[in-house]
């Protein structure tokens, strides 16, 4: 069975503690590899290499760096590939949408960075006839990276490639389910030539190789995304050491379609934002509010559209809701459909599991779900499910639809569907999420901040942001 390795100072090496973790494909339920169950010793080891590899790397110039991250994203598309192929088996999302969102997502984010940095200014205040104070920014020293298992190598070098455009480096660690595409990467990072140390990948649990590398004294500065209460211990751990963070957190994403809106393509894209990645996406759609004069008919042409979506092996290119990503998940899923049904939810399609025949039988899929005629301040309206589920409820107005959009202790992101701009102005800068999508979802500009309010986290990344939290402000002031 295949082995991954960690990348330590350049190198693919086993866990000191020489123990594995089993990895799973969960469209099939079967152990396909094994990741090394690192321990504290790893993160030491990966931490004094980051730091040996600092001085040389903080010391080239942006253009030089760039030019490895360019070379590393092209290695990405090279790899594409077998790269979308790991992703599909780690996770269980279909193979058409590592191919056409996970992976040149990946490259793009190293292309991007390797560009931005290249772009990077900072301020300067004149003070007239007085002095000239000039902000310099420069790299922290060694970073923390830890990222999630739902878009796994796409989140994962969202976080590594600005530290490193920015001149500091890394210990990066994947999550323990995912663990593939991060280990293929060392391989890519290994041939591209990236100069040892500069980046380290320690595979593990969390509690032991993500909580080193938040409580290490070296560590500068952690870049977190994940749950909500994994990112408040991280909080908690990482002001021990007065460390930096960067917390992206879990979300309950209202959408909110108006009757003024172009409703076949708010019908349409309310599917594709509720279910794409299994709903797997923390941006996804969980709550959707619907205006009372369309709500029948969004409720009955939205039910429509979701019974046609197929679930199935993630190979399968007409499959559109793949596997989930663990058994535990996928019981966390069902639990909370149970709960909803005991809240007083109506089901208008999917509520269990499926079994999908054939290589996929033992697979952890759940169908796509559709509940109705719950409060909003129900349990099930109220925290993360993170699957293939939505509610649907209906509102009067938009002060109602922004209070029951608001009504969360999330805020992350929003998405709002009418062809009115002064209310789509008025609605947006109302409701209390970091990212609002008006007639659109999922358009990413890299450049854009993105980060959550309230619970969905603390900070925001993309484009200058991004760098500037990876980047130590120094003011010097001049005396003209
Ligand atoms: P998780 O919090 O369980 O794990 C995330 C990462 O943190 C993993 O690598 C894990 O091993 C590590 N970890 C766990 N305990 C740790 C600890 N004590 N110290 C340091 N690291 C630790 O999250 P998950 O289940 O992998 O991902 C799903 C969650 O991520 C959802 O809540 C989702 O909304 C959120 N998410 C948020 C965003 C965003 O941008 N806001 C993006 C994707 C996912």
């Amino acid at each position: 069975m295949k082995k991954f390795a960690n990348y330590i100072d350049g190198k693919l090496v086993p866990s000191k503690s020489k123990d594995y973790l089993d990895n799973y494909n969960p469209a099939t339920g079967e152990v396909y590899s094994l990741l090394p169950d690192s321990c504290q010793d790893d993160v030491e080891e990966a931490v004094a290499a980051a730091k040996g590899a600092f001085p040389k790397w903080s010391g080239l110039s942006p253009e030089d760096r760039s030019q490895y991250l360019i070379k590393i994203a092209e290695a990405v598309e090279q790899c594409q590939p077998e790269l979308a192929l790991a992703e599909t088996t780690d996770t269980g999302k279909p193979l058409w949408l590592s191919n056409a969102m996970d992976i040149p997502r990946a490259a793009a984010n190293f292309r991007f960075f390797g560009h931005a940095i290249t772009q990077f200014a900072s301020e300067s205040h004149l003070v007239d006839g007085v002095a000239l104070n000039y902000t310099r920014r420069g790299p922290l020293g060694v970073v923390g990276c830890i990222s999630p298992w739902n878009l796994p190598l796409y989140l994962f070098t969202w976080k590594v490639a600005p530290a490193l455009a920015a001149g500091n480096t890394v210990v990066a660690k994947p999550s323990e389910l995912t663990p593939h595409t991060a280990f293929l990467l060392s391989e890519i990072c290994i041939k591209a030539g990236l100069p040892p140390g500069v980046l380290n990948i320690v595979h593990g649990t969390g509690g032991k190789v993500g909580q080193s590398i938040v409580q290490h004294g070296e560590v500068k500065a952690v870049s977190f995304t994940g749950g909500t209460a994994t990112g408040r211990k991280v909080a908690l751990t990482a002001a021990e050491t007065f460390k930096r963070t960067s917390l992206e957190l879990g979300g309950k994403n209202p959408t909110i379609i108006f009757e003024d809106c172009d409703f076949d393509l708010a019908v349409e894209s309310a599917v594709r934002s509720s279910f794409t990645n299994q709903g797997e996406i923390c941006l996804c759609g969980s709550r959707i509010y619907v205006e009372e004069g369309i709500y029948e008919q969004f409720l009955s042409e939205f039910v429509k559209q979701v019974r046609a979506l197929k679930v199935g092996d993630p190979l399968d290119g007409d499959v559109k809701v793949g596997a989930l990503v663990s058994q535990q998940h996928q019981q966390k899923v069902l639990q909370y459909l149970e709960l909803a049904k005991q809240e007083g939810g109506h089901i208008l399609c999917g509520g269990g599991s499926e079994v999908v025949a054939g290589r996929c039988e033992r697979g952890y899929f759940v169908q796509p779900t559709v509940i109705a005629g719950l409060p909003n301040s129900c349990r099930t309206n109220q925290e993360e499910i993170f699957g293939p589920v939505v509610t649907v409820q209906s509102f009067k107005g938009a002060d109602e639809a922004v209070s029951l959009g608001n009504e969360s202790s999330y805020g992350l992101s929003a998405n709002i569907w009418t062809s009115d701009l002064k209310k789509a102005h008025n609605v947006s800068h109302k409701l209390h999420f970091g990212i609002v999508w008006v007639n659109t979802w999922l358009l990413r500009d890299l450049r854009t901040p993105f980060g959550g309010m309230k619970n969905s986290g603390l900070g925001r990344e993309g484009g200058f942001e991004s760098l500037r939290f990876f980047t130590e402000a120094q003011n010097i002031c001049i005396k003209l």
